[in-house]
C-alpha cells in the first residue's frame, strides 16, 4: 500500500515536479506554494544526513511528535542509539512553512546545491528553493531545575512557542487513542533511551523559559499550549490554570503582548472557564478532531467513549461566552474520513461533509481550523494510505472561501503565519486572501 501513496489519481502523472505542474494547472486559484506544501504534508519527506545537519542549525523537532528514532521504519542511515534531531520546518521561497514529517517512500527529499542553498527535489526534480530558520540560543539553555528549555518548549518558530503541557493521554491506555496519533509511541522511546522525561512540564520551567525566549528574541508573539487528554478533567485543567498564571506573570512583567493559546477541552463550565481566561489564556480551542457524528468510534474512539461529542460541542459554546468571537476555535484532521471503514467512498462528499462542518461552525461564530491527516509512525493507522493532495487542496479551499464570507478572518486573531508549518489555513488567509497584518506578512 505504501508505495501507491504518491498517486495522481486524476491523470498518470505520478512522478517529479510535473505532478506538481499538473496539480497547479487543476487548481489556478492556488498559489504554487500552498500544492506543495500540501502535496509534502501527504507524503512526507525521505531522511537523508543533511537532515540532522540542518536540525542542529534550526529549531529542533523536538520531545514530542519526534519522527526521529531509530525504531521509525522510515528513518534509513541511523545507528542503534544514535539520537538524531531534525528541524521541525523548512520554509518556502515566499515564506510559507513546511512542517518535516518522514516516510521513506516519500518522493520529497532536501539537497544541498553546489552554492549552498537548498532545493526541495520530487524524485530528483527540483521544485522549489528552500530553507531553515537559524535557531536560537535559549534552545539549549536549561532552568534552574535543570531542564532543558527546549524540552519545555518547542520554538514553530522565531516567534512561536509551542508546549505539549500533558505528554501522555489516558485513552490510549485502554486502546482508544485517535487513529492519527503517536503521541505515546514516541514518548516511550525517549524513556527507553534514558531521556529524563516529565509527564507534564511544571508552571516554574514554562515561565523561565518564554523569559529567556523573550529576551533573546525581543517579542514572542505567540506561546500555544496543548497536549494529551485525562479523563479526570478537572485535574488538566488545573493544570493548565497554573501554567498560564505564571506564564502570564513574565508577560506583564516584560511588558510584551504575547498572544497566549491553548488546545484543550474545558469543561462546559463557565467558571472554570472564566478562571482560564483571568490566568491568560488569550483563546481557547477545544479541539473536535474529526466533525461526523458517526465517525467518532471508528477515528476518536477515546474521545467517544470518555466525553462524547455533545460535550466538545457544548464546551465550545461556553467558551464563546466566557472568550467571546474570533477567540474559540476547535480543530479538525481533514483526511482520515476517506480511510475509515464506515467513512466516505466518494471525495466529493468528504468534501461536501468538510463544507457542511465548517458552515455550521461559523453560522455559531466558532472558527473550523484544519489539520492535515500525515500518517504518523507509532500511530493506529500509519500504514494507511491518505486521499489526494486534489482533495486536501479542495477542502482547505471550500474552508478559505467560507471564513471569508463570513468574515472571520477579520474578527479573528491572526497569529504570525510561520508557526503554522503543518496546515494550509494560514496560507490561504496570507496568500489568497491577501491579507497584509504585521503578521501575515
Ligand atoms: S486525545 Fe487523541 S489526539 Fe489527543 S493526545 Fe489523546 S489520542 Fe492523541
Amino acid at each position: 500500500m505504501r508505495g501507491e501513496k504518491a498517486v495522481n489519481r486524476y491523470s498518470e502523472v505520478r512522478k517529479g515536479s510535473r505532478f506538481i505542474d499538473e496539480l497547479c494547472q487543476r487548481f489556478p486559484d492556488i498559489p504554487r506554494s500552498i500544492v506543495i506544501k500540501s502535496d509534502v504534508l501527504r507524503n512526507g519527506t525521505r531522511f537523508t544526513p543533511l537532515i540532522h545537519e540542518l536540525g542542529q542549525q534550526s529549531f529542533p523537532h523536538f520531545l514530542i511528535w519526534n519522527p526521529g528514532h531509530v525504531w521509525n521504519p522510515d528513518l534509513k542511515d541511523v545507528e542503534e542509539g544514535q539520537i538524531i534531531t531534525v528541524p521541525w520546518k523548512f520554509d518556502l521561497s515566499d515564506g510559507t512553512p513546511v512542517v518535516i514529517r518522514f516516510d521513506r517512500d516519500s518522493p520529497y527529499e532536501i539537497t544541498r546545491q553546489e552554492d549552498g542553498r537548498l532545493s526541495l527535489q520530487r524524485d530528483g526534480e527540483s521544485v522549489e528553493e528552500v530553507s531553515v530558520e537559524p535557531a536560537t540560543e535559549w534552545l539549549y539553555k536549561t532552568t534552574s531545575s535543570g531542564t532543558l528549555m527546549t524540552s519545555v518548549f518547542m520554538s514553530w518558530s522565531r516567534l512561536g512557542l509551542l508546549a505539549c503541557a500533558l505528554r501522555y493521554c489516558e485513552y490510549t491506555k485502554t486502546g482508544d487513542q485517535c487513529v492519527y496519533c503517536c503521541l505515546d509511541a514516541s514518548i516511550e522511546e525517549f524513556k527507553d533511551r534514558g531521556f529524563q522525561y516529565t509527564m507534564s512540564i511544571q508552571p516554574e520551567d514554562a515561565a523561565e523559559t518564554y523569559r529567556a525566549a523573550q529576551e533573546e528574541v525581543g517579542f514572542i508573539e505567540s506561546v500555544a499550549m496543548t497536549g494529551g487528554s485525562l479523563r479526570n478533567t478537572n485535574k488538566e485543567m488545573e493544570h493548565y490554570v497554573a501554567i498560564f498564571g505564571a506564564l502570564d506573570k513574565v508577560r506583564k512583567e516584560m511588558g510584551k503582548p504575547t498572544w497566549f493559546a491553548g488546545c484543550m477541552t474545558a469543561r462546559p463550565d463557565l467558571s472554570i472557564l472564566r478562571e482560564l481566561r483571568e490566568a491568560g489564556l488569550d483563546s481557547i480551542a477545544p479541539n473536535m478532531d474529526c466533525w461526523e457524528e458517526s465517525l467518532w468510534p471508528e477515528i476518536v474512539p477515546g474521545k467517544h467513549k470518555y466525553v462524547g461529542r455533545d460535550y466538545w460541542i457544548e464546551s465550545l459554546t461556553k467558551s464563546l461566552e466566557i472568550f467571546g468571537k474570533g477567540n474559540v476555535a476547535s480543530v479538525f484532521v481533514v483526511g482520515p474520513e476517506m480511510s475509515a471503514s464506515t467513512g466516505f467512498k466518494r471525495e466529493e462528499d468528504g468534501i461536501a461533509s468538510w463544507t457542511r462542518c465548517f458552515e455550521w461552525l461559523l453560522e455559531r461564530d466558532i472558527i473550523p481550523a484544519t489539520s492535515q491527516w500525515q500518517v504518523e509512525v507509532g500511530s493506529p493507522w500509519s500504514d494507511r494510505v491518505p486521499p489526494s493532495t486534489d482533495y486536501f487542496l479542495s477542502v482547505a479551499r471550500a474552508r478559505h472561501r467560507i471564513m471569508e464570507d463570513s468574515g472571520m478572518h477579520r474578527d479573528m486573531h491572526h497569529n504570525y503565519y510561520k508557526n503554522a508549518a503543518w496546515s494550509t489555513d494560514v496560507d490561504f488567509r496570507r496568500l489568497v486572501g491577501g491579507c497584509r497584518c504585521d503578521n501575515c506578512r
